[in-house]
């Protein structure tokens, strides 16, 4: 966790290696833009035949932390990245060692995988957050819940995604069977923000330190699960300049290389709290591929390869909505559809909740 500036490597050819950790349907995206650029793609996938792995040059099977799959894939590649924040921490040194750049760095996962370091980091930089309490065991939840009001939300402090590993405690007497279903894990408990809406930016940050930041999207949840990100949402001038210098300042503070995308709550009259940061391309920045000349995925490969970054401005209106599960039976209807663009994930199985697909809806700003 050095504070020294990255070194500025020299812009990644065409026909050199990009590395590609986690194998869904973010790394599947990646390595289709990857690929357009004139890039080779390797996934490392625990999972056989992974949704990315099935679009790239390779697949390497093995876990995330198996040294020497780490050592050969380090090798293999000139670059590596992520498409998921949970990647260990000592998987990035073996990949460093291995002789690849990682990016993002080491400091944005450790601050993006645990739920109180993110809390402290953005407070830091000036992006204020929900009031929150670190709790331990029973007993600190109990002393979290005379501080924090109530209706509290009871999280794990890390692995939790999509609403998992959370809980809302409505009275003190709710504590003990909160702690336990959470898994009696380390946890924090957040104050419930009285948000009108949720917003997200996503935003993008070189090895050079130049940075791109897309127009606001305007996300609706169902069951923890994001469903649909409007965007560009409408904003006021002064909420847009406010969510741009916080992604301006997360990004120089993490000196952070790649895409990055920030969930907000926005409280009204302009005033805005950071949810959580994510060190990745974002499901609320799907919208951009139909959107925007350059989407999520391209700018994410751009920044990580030494290339200028690209246009972030909105040709388009888009209203994104995930499939999940057995929604992705209407694929057929919405594949008939002129004014909507389908992107398949290539996933077998639709198990329920299964991100399997999304669909955007694009209309001329
Ligand atoms: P997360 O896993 O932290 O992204 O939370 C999933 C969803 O739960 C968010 O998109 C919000 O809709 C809701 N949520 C999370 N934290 C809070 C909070 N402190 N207050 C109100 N709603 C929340």
């Amino acid at each position: 966790m050095s504070d020294a500036p990255s070194p500025v490597p020299p812009a990644l050819a065409p026909g050199s290696t990009v590395g590609i950790l986690g194998g869904g349907q973010l790394g599947r995206m990646l390595s289709q833009a990857a690929s357009r650029l004139g890039f080779d793609v390797v996934i490392l996938d625990p999972e056989e035949n992974s949704p990315a792995g099935r679009v790239s040059r390779g697949q390497i099977v093995a876990a995330y932390d198996d040294p020497t799959a780490l050592n050969v894939f380090g090798r293999v590649c000139d670059v590596v990245t992520f498409e998921f924040e949970n990647v260990p921490a000592r998987s990035v040194e073996l990949l460093a060692e291995a002789g690849a750049r990682v990016a993002p760095g080491p400091r944005a996962l450790a601050v993006a995988q645990d739920r109180i370091l993110e809390k402290t980091f953005l407070n830091e930089a000036g992006a204020p957050t929900v009031e929150f309490a670190m709790v331990d065991d029973l007993p600190s939840l109990e002393t979290a819940l005379q501080v924090i009001p109530l209706p509290a939300l009871l999280k794990t402090r890390r692995e939790g995604y999509d609403g998992k590993g959370q809980v809302w405690i409505k009275s003190v007497k709710q504590a003990a069977a909160a702690w336990a279903s959470i898994g009696e894990r380390p946890a924090v408990l957040e104050a419930r923000a009285l948000f009108v809406r949720e917003l997200s930016i996503i935003c993008a940050r070189g090895w050079d330190g130049k940075t791109a930041v897309y127009p606001l999207g305007w996300n609706t949840h169902k069951g923890g699960v994001l469903k649909t990100t409007v965007a560009p949402a409408e904003v006021d001038s002064k909420t847009e300049r406010r969510a741009r210098a916080i992604a301006r300042a997360v990004l120089e503070q993490l000196d952070y290389v790649g895409v990055l995308g920030i969930e907000l709550f926005d409280l009204g009259e302009s005033r805005l709290l950071v949810n959580e940061i994510a060190p990745r391309v974002h499901n609320t920045g799907h919208w951009t591929q139909d959107g925007c000349v350059c989407d999520q995925f391209e700018q994410h490969i751009r920044a990580i390869t030494g290339w200028p970054l690209g246009p972030t401005a909105a040709h388009a209106h888009v209203e994104m909505t995930n499939l999940l599960g057995e929604d992705i039976d209407q694929w057929e209807k919405l594949a008939g559809n002129s004014d909507r663009r389908l992107h398949l994930y290539g996933k077998g199985e639709a198990r329920p909740g299964r991100k399997m697909a999304h669909v955007n809806r694009v209309r001329p700003l």
